[in-house]
């Protein structure tokens, strides 16, 4: 997954495209057990501000528990979304450089700056 928690993404597509947000959570694709594994359902993130939903909330027993009509943010694909470089600024595709003690640091395509 080239996307992480925390990222700062730019949307690609459909209505909000064009605006950015921070990654709150990511959610990977799994094996699809109907398929036998062949196929993975795609990653998914959630975007801070973006892809609002209206979700009703019941009131339940729960005093605290709000009711109404509550705003929160849905999942969206994450090829729907590109990671925004912290050095450049530009939304751009992310590389992988070998360490010599055998791990993997991400990099901007763009401007070749490692992104933590
Ligand atoms: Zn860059």
């Amino acid at each position: 997954m080239r996307i992480r928690k925390g990222d700062t993404v730019e949307i690609l597509s459909g209505d909000e495209k064009g605006k950015r947000g921070e990654v709150k959570e990511v959610i990977p694709g799994r094996p699809n057990p109907k398929n036998m594994g062949k196929a993975r359902s795609k990653d998914r993130v959630v975007v801070a501000g973006i892809n609002l939903i209206k979700k009703h909330q019941r009131r339940t027993g729960n005093v605290s528990t709000q009711a109404g009509i509550i705003e929160r943010e849905a999942s969206m694909f994450a090829s729907k979304v590109a990671l925004v470089c912290p050095h450049c600024g530009r939304p751009t595709r992310v590389g992988y450089h070998f360490m010599p003690d055998g791990s993997k640091v991400r990099y901007c395509k763009k401007c070749g700056e490692v992104i933590g």
